[in-house]
């Protein structure tokens, strides 16, 4: 444990786009950030895929590991603290606020949630090994990359119908598997993707594997109510069966919504507890991109800057 009188002006949990560029904000103040990147997920969502085309900045691309890599150096080069490790648990309550690993306390007079949000899995092993070799979860960062092919899109609710939509415009076709009869999308959105020429359905069905050597061929399905199984050509993978934040860490201290996002003064960043800041996609369940991310961790240390220059 550290002693009560060792208190950071800042400590940002979560090392994604929205944690490093808080971090490189921060540092570049003085304020000296500590920031707890995670025990084997450091540098966030984009260290699962490859080509990111549309950061701005990087007119060829740049692939998400070196992007997510470039941020990291950026923050430390300033002065950014980077520790490899989970948060368990925190008092954001507290003053100072208090931070704990499984090992360790940490104190800090203010504090940035940046800890991101998690795609939901099909759970298969060829799913993680075909990552952004034409399995996706964003349609808009990779929908590009399928011009004229052919692509499958997981789930049946309103996200799922909005990004076959989307799809339309490269895909050659787009094929909706949902493992029900009918879908729990919007009349609006049902009616949307049945009137697209280019979008087909199937029903009933399940996607048991993801078959491709260096990338997405085809998929396996399953009908769930025949058992049959059933191969299918096709160039991606699309996977629209939701996302969780990950704000299990401040549940019960901090507001959220009824998904568990966290809720911030919008446009400010600031949360219903004073010194606590929120940032990306644990906070945003609209945009879910990475510059986004990026624009909320610079706005979340900004405001944490200008709430330590006034309280403190
Ligand atoms: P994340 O990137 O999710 O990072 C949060 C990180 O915080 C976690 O990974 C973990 O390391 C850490 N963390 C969480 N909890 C704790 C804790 N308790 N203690 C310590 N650390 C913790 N967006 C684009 O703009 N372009 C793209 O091309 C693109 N491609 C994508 C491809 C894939 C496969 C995926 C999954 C997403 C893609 N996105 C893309 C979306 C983009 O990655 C996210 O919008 C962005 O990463 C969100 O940033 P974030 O900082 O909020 O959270």
């Amino acid at each position: 444990m550290r002693a009560l009188s060792d208190v950071r002006n800042v400590i940002i949990i979560g090392s994604g786009p929205a944690g490093y560029t808080a971090a490189v904000y921060s540092a570049r103040a003085e304020l000296k950030p500590l920031v707890f990147e995670g025990s084997v997920t450091a540098g966030g969502a984009l260290m699962n895929t490859t080509d990111v085309e549309n950061f701005p900045g990087f007119p060829d691309g740049i692939m998400g590991p070196d992007l997510m890599d470039n941020l990291r150096k950026q923050a430390e080069r300033f002065g950014a603290e980077l520790v490899a490790d989970d948060v368990v648990e925190v008092d954001l309550e507290a003053n100072p606020k208090v931070v704990k690993t499984y090992t360790d306390t940490y104190y800090a007079k203010s504090v940035i949630l940046a800890m991101g949000s998690g795609y939901r899995e099909l759970g298969l092993e060829n799913e993680k090994r075909l990552s952004g070799r034409g399995v996706s979860w964003c349609a808009t960062c990779d929908g590009f990359f399928f011009r004229n092919k052919d692509i499958v899109v997981v789930g049946g609710g309103d996200t799922a119908m909005e990004e076959a939509t989307f799809l339309t415009r490269f895909a050659r076709m787009v094929t909706v598997v949902h493992r029900r009869d009918t879908l729990r999308a919007s009349k609006i959105m049902q009616d949307r993707a049945f009137a697209n020429e280019k979008i087909r359905f199937v029903w009933d069905s399940e996607v048991v594997d993801v078959l491709g050597d260096t990338k997405v061929e085809a998929v396996k399905l399953r009908n769930v109510k025949t058992g049959e199984e059933s191969e299918l050509a096709t160039d991606a993978l699309f996977l629209a069966i939701g996302h969780d934040p990950r704000s299990d860490l401040v549940k019960g201290q901090i507001d959220l919504d009824e998904d568990g996002y966290v809720k911030v003064a919008s446009p400010s960043t600031a949360t219903n507890i004073p010194g606590v800041f929120a940032a990306g996609d644990v906070v945003d369940h609209i945009y879910r991109q990475a510059i986004t991310a990026a624009g909320t961790g610079c706005a979340a240390s900004l405001d944490s800057e200008r709430w330590l220059a006034a309280h403190h």
